[in-house]
């Protein structure tokens, strides 16, 4: 039976395939299909993974005292039982057969059928059991890390034809979408490079890490849609509408029809952007404006230059430091890196964050935050100036990249004087020990990010002793509003354009440019086209996003007149006139 399912549009576009439900296991697991060569090999890996957890249970059991609980031994007899259950092998063998799933992900598929059955049943004791079989799986997949796949190349889809398939433009390989209740940003790092035509959580707000990867993507994903993986089951048909936050599950013919048809669409808008790729950025009225690409990993530098970015605006480089089980890149690696986010940008400047995890953004996504806001605690820079000695391992790094490019560097989330001032003398501090050791390193302009309220409300500090400064709106609304960004329950009260979000904006851009230092804005805002107007008319001249999003913003710019809009935004911002232009 067909149904909708609503959540918050995070991505752009129309996704239409097979939902693939993600088990929430613990255990990092790719996702890619394989060759029908390579069937045999992907089964025999997951049985001896399989007979390596019998064997360590097994010999558990010959080895247990007599003395030990009698819990215990029951406790072995049932996962030894599970494990030589057939319905686990027998599903996890279609899955790679039938599908061609490399083994990890058809044993997680086979997890994510067998625990929904374990839901369903009346009685409690069967019921509990699901997370007896969650460990299993989870043992299995730890056997097999051990043991690589044979060939792990990547290869094209599935080919299975449904009367379904037909009605996508007869095509017969099918597009699969992610479903799962959270990703970490981590995991949705990780599927960077999947398969995966679309993705759905059911928690997470807007700009929550997890949507700003998938955003990054530039693949429709919709966030906040509660019970979607719950009520979707693996398997089913369905489309996602990025656009508008939308989830059909179980379409009809002729609704997928329709959607086949908008999904046309948008490809063609696309090409009708591509057009403007060696466009240059000015308004109607001759103002460059500087569009700036948001990157995560050094290798999405490509895609920045490929969509006439100008240069990077924001490099997260949280993401270099995750899913690394909490061991750190050394300096030599870090460098590494930003040399080749350099190289990449083949010359435009790179504007390098140093690290912000915390809140939503764990190095390791098995550890649980315990404290009671971890928005409001150790993030970021505060992160880092609790630990000087990583902190200048990264300055370090920077430092010795800044000589192969021009290299911005950012610290985020600064809010008091005395942090800036400690920064700034852990990098004199960095510089002196590359000194030391007579390493060469390059000169950085340095910069801020305003993305607590005290700090847009105290910009003149920040203009004393930085170089630039950069609009963090993501953090910025959340702080300034008291909304978590992560918490799809308070998403409808995430507002731009508050007039309080708005007035501070408006300060810290008026500030910068009397004093001719340059402000860059590098939240999602930025890169929101029913924002560009808005931020033109209010000065900004430097905006910074996602590579996807930059040629729609460019054409907004391409349509602007900053000498019509610099009034009209003085007038919303007095609360005289709509933020809508067309209804201004
Ligand atoms: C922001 O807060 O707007 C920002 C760009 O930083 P992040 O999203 O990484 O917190
Ligand atoms: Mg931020």
């Amino acid at each position: 039976m067909s149904f909708a399912l609503h959540g918050l549009a995070v991505a752009r576009g129309i996704a239409i395939g097979r939902a693939v439900l993600v088990a929430s296991s613990r255990v990092e697991v790719a996702h890619y299909f394989i060759e029908a060569e390579q069937v045999e090999a992907e089964i025999a890996r997951v049985r001896r993974g399989r007979n390596a957890v019998v064997e360590e249970l097994q010999r558990l059991q010959a080895e247990m005292p007599h003395d030990a609980p009698p819990e215990i031994a029951a406790l072995l007899d049932v996962h030894l039982m599970l494990l030589q259950d057939e319905t686990l092998g027998e599903g996890v063998k279609q899955w790679i057969s039938r599908r061609l799933y490399n083994a990890e992900w058809a044993l997680t598929t086979q997890l994510e059928v067998l625990a929904r059955q374990f839901d369903e049943m009346e009685d409690d004791y069967l019921r509990e059991r699901k997370a007896d079989l969650e460990q299993v799986v989870e043992r299995i997949l730890r056997h097999m890390q051990g043991t690589p796949p044979p060939v792990a190349a990547p290869a094209s889809g599935p080919r299975r034809q449904t009367a379904q398939d037909q009605l996508l433009d007869g095509s017969v390989d099918v597009p699969l979408v992610l479903l799962a209740h959270d990703l970490s940003p981590a995991d949705m790092l990780q599927f960077k490079q999947s398969v995966f035509a679309g993705f759905v959580t059911d928690v997470g707000g807007k700009t929550s890490h997890t949507a700003i990867i998938a955003r990054s993507m530039d693949i429709p994903a919709v966030v906040g849609a509660r019970t979607a993986s719950q009520l979707v089951r693996q398997d089913d048909w369905v489309i996602i509408d990025g656009d508008a936050g939308v989830l059909i599950v179980d379409p009809s013919p002729l609704v997928l029809a329709e959607y086949g048809f908008h999904q046309r669409q948008s490809a063609l808008e696309r090409e009708r952007l591509a057009r403007l790729l060696h466009t240059p950025a000015l308004t109607l009225d001759g103002e460059p404006i500087e569009l700036l690409a948001n990157i995560e990993q050094p290798a999405d530098a490509a895609a920045a230059v490929q969509a006439g970015a100008m240069g990077v605006g924001l490099f997260r480089t949280e993401f270099l430091f995750m899913g690394r089980a909490g061991r750190l890149p050394d300096e030599d690696a870090q460098y590494r890196a930003y040399c080749a986010a350099i190289e990449g940008m083949q010359g435009l400047p790179v504007t390098i964050r140093t690290i912000d995890v915390g809140a939503d953004k764990q190095l390791d996504k098995t550890f649980k935050d315990e404290h009671l806001n971890p928005a409001l605690g150790l993030r970021a820079i505060r992160w880092s100036l609790a630990d000087p000695a990583m902190f200048r391992t990264q300055l370090r790094a920077v430092l010795r990249a800044a000589v192969h490019g021009p290299v911005k560097l950012l610290f985020p989330m600064l809010a008091h004087v005395h942090e800036i001032e400690q920064t700034l003398a852990q990098l004199d501090l960095a510089r002196t020990e590359l000194e030391a050791r007579g390493v060469a390193y390059g000169a950085l302009q340095l910069g801020a990010m305003i993305e607590i309220p005290a700090a847009a409300l105290t910009v003149h500090s920040f203009l004393r002793y930085f170089d630039f400064l950069s609009i963090g709106t993501n953090d910025l609304i959340q702080y300034t509003l008291a909304i978590d960004r992560a918490d799809e329950s308070v998403a409808h009260l995430y507002d731009p354009l508050h007039p309080a979000v708005l007035r501070l904006v408006a300060e810290v851009i008026a500030a910068g440019r009397a004093q001719g230092k340059s402000v860059s804005m590098c939240g999602e805002t930025a890169g929101d086209v029913g924002m560009t107007r808005l931020l033109l008319g209010l000065g900004l001249r430097s905006f910074s996003m996602h590579p996807a999003q930059i040629l729609a913003v460019k054409q907004e710019v391409l349509r602007a007149d900053t000498r019509r809009l610099a009034p009209w935004a003085q007038q919303v911002l007095a609360g005289e006139a709509s933020a809508n232009l067309s209804a201004s």
